[in-house]
């Protein structure tokens, strides 16, 4: 069975997202740098499973060592199962990710999102990139070519729509997601005509 994958730092919403696109509970809120291993669900509606992975990147009280692991862990996972995973969404905060990137970009320092793209891509699984929070940003084009741009995509945004999802997962609306999975899935399954 296709497999979908749910990579993010903790917390962006890749609870309240799992919810909404699998439509069990689960803990929002969740004690950050708890190793949790891979959890499998099903997609409500298309025949595929979704594969949420644990949160990396900066949590409060977690130390930097169990965070290293925990994204080792998440990679390592991606590339072990690469071969029948299709997408792999990448889940962001619209509200903070640029300003994160900007932050945390240097000559030797690769922020999180776009090592995490990048990687999503050299192993040959579909990066979809889950611009959430969208409630909260006020200039939605602006802040979305911006993302393009940190991520190596040359804008405008609207030429990467099967790449870039803008979102509200707590408002669950979430089409823009549905739609990007599903062009990656019916491609996937021409190419196996
Ligand atoms: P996780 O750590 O990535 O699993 O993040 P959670 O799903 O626990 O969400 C973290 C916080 O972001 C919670 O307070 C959520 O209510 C909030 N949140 C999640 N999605 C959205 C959204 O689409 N819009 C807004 N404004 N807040 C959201």
């Amino acid at each position: 069975d296709a497999e979908v994958v749910l990579v993010g730092r903790s917390n962006v919403g890749k609870s309240t997202l799992m919810r909404e696109v699998t439509g069990h509970t689960f803990d929002t809120g969740q004690r950050p740098g708890v190793t949790r291993s891979p959890n499998h669900y099903d997609w409500t509606g298309p025949d595929f499973m979704i594969t949420d992975l644990p949160g990396f990147g900066f949590m409060k009280g977690v130390p930097e060592e169990v965070r290293e692991e925990i994204k080792t862990d998440v990679v390592r996972y991606v590339e072990a199962n690469a071969e029948k995973i299709l997408v792999g969404i990448l889940v962001v905060d619209g509200k903070s990710v640029v300003d994160i990137i900007d932050r945390h970009s240097g000559p030797d320092e690769i922020p999180h999102d776009v090592e995490m793209f990048h990687f999503l891509r050299e192993v040959g699984v579909e990066p979809v990139v889950a611009v959430n929070k969208m409630d909260k940003v006020d200039d939605e084009d602006e802040r979305l070519n911006d993302l393009c741009d940190r991520l190596g995509l040359y804008p405008p945004w609207k030429q990467w729509q099967e790449t870039i999802a803008p979102i509200s997962a707590k408002r669950g609306d979430i089409d823009a997601l549905n739609e990007a999975v599903r062009h990656h899935l019916h491609e996937a399954k021409r190419d196996d005509l």
